[in-house]
């Protein structure tokens, strides 16, 4: 079997899971807890907040740590609305996001909240000037992810984030960067990014711990009550373990970008050439897009059906990302693109990572071809 998921989730490094052990076995005290072992416990929390902090070229307050990007979505979008309501209840944000940012808005709105959702170009991409002319004096917030984790089209965040400051200075930006980070740069200060959420297990770290870089200045409502950890902008016992083995996986992650990027993209530009050769499919992702995600549509054909016939000749993967793919409706993000139903319906994300090869790619070219053929067979017979 061969895992094609790792925008879902990429496997571990081995560092990451001793680091689990070895700090359940050792540092099981609360962070809280005024003894030896507790303080012991908060000083690697300290640590590895600012080992986040240096992979971003940020401040060590400005990480909150959370459990997981959609609660780093959710606390930025809902904290910065319920928290600057006063100022105006006008957000901007796209077609194209995350479950944890789309529906964020969504509630928002159902509390009286306005949303603009800016819709892209057919090739997934937000057109700068889209979002500068939809800021308003009552702006409070606007978020755009840097990856999109179906297609892998890359957002030009940098431009977003000057266009909007250039119209309202005090517009909040929030960039999702759970699929961006370990792939492409990442510059806060020049995007003029206010928030930043991150999800370690996206990058070889641990799941159920997510990063939000907040901006010295910038304050959130807090949406979890109760101690005051995380400087109290979300309560509850710190996962320690789990922090410390992100703040490992962000830096590892962060210093091999390169040189995995070096190796992914030849792997990538070959199986959207291969892909393209497949008269059945429509290809949805393109050379401009993230170096570890590959999609396509098999129009009339259920992505599920596919994704099951690809996985009976030894290949997994998805037929979107992972929170959506349970849905049997088509894909928003690609009826937002243009594609019509049957295409939208049709899809698979093949994600890759540091363990693939150019002979992986290979087998999943000869599964590809035998799935398309098994399919037309099965549809002819039927
Ligand atoms: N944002 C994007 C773009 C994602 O791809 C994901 C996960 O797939 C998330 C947010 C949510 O991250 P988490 O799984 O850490 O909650």
């Amino acid at each position: 079997m061969i895992y094609w998921d790792y925008a879902a989730a990429a496997p571990p490094y081995d560092e990451v899971v001793q680091t689990m052990e070895q700090i359940m076995k050792l540092h099981y005290a609360n962070p809280s807890s005024m003894h030896r072992a507790g303080l012991e416990a908060g000083r690697l929390i300290s640590r590895s907040r600012e080992v986040c902090a240096a992979a971003l070229s940020v401040q060590p307050e400005e990480i909150v740590f959370t459990s997981g990007a959609t609660e780093s979505n959710n606390l930025a979008i809902k904290g910065a609305a319920l928290q600057y309501q006063g100022r105006g209840r006008h957000i901007i944000t796209t077609e194209l996001e995350h479950p944890s940012v789309y529906e964020s808005c969504v509630q928002l709105q159902k509390l009286g909240f306005e949303v603009t959702f800016i819709a892209p170009e057919s090739s997934g991409v937000i057109d700068p000037f889209r979002i500068a002319e939809a800021v308003r004096r009552d702006t409070i917030l606007v978020s755009v992810m840097h990856v999109n984790n179906e297609v892998g089209t890359v957002q030009p965040v940098g431009a977003i984030g000057t266009a909007i400051k250039a119209v309202n200075p005090r517009t909040l930006f929030h960039v999702d960067g759970v699929q961006g980070y370990g792939k492409l740069p990442v510059s806060l200060k020049e995007w003029g990014a206010d928030l930043y959420s991150l999800s370690p297990h996206k990058v070889r770290g641990p799941r159920g711990v997510g990063l939000l870089y907040v901006k010295k200045g910038v304050e959130l409502f807090p949406l979890l009550t109760g101690g005051s950890h995380e400087s109290g902008q979300r309560a509850g016992t710190e996962n320690v373990p789990a922090i410390v083995a992100s703040a490992k996986a962000v830096r590892m992650s962060g210093e091999q970008r390169v040189e995995l990027c070096g190796r992914l993209l030849p792997l990538r530009n070959r199986l959207l050439h291969f892909l393209r050769g497949i008269p059945e499919f429509v290809v949805n992702s393109n050379e401009e897009g993230a170096p570890h995600i590959v999609h396509f549509s098999y129009p009339g054909m259920k992505g599920e059906v596919m994704a099951r016939k690809l996985e009976e000749l030894g290949m997994m993967v998805s037929t979107r990302s992972a929170c959506s793919s349970r849905l049997a409706e088509p894909s928003r993000i690609l009826l937002s693109m243009g594609r019509d139903i049957p295409a939208a319906l049709g899809g698979i994300r093949i994600s890759l990572g540091d363990s693939h090869t150019e002979a992986d790619v290979a087998a999943l070219e000869q599964a590809v071809v035998a799935a398309v053929k098994a399919l037309k067979v099965a549809e002819g017979g039927m």
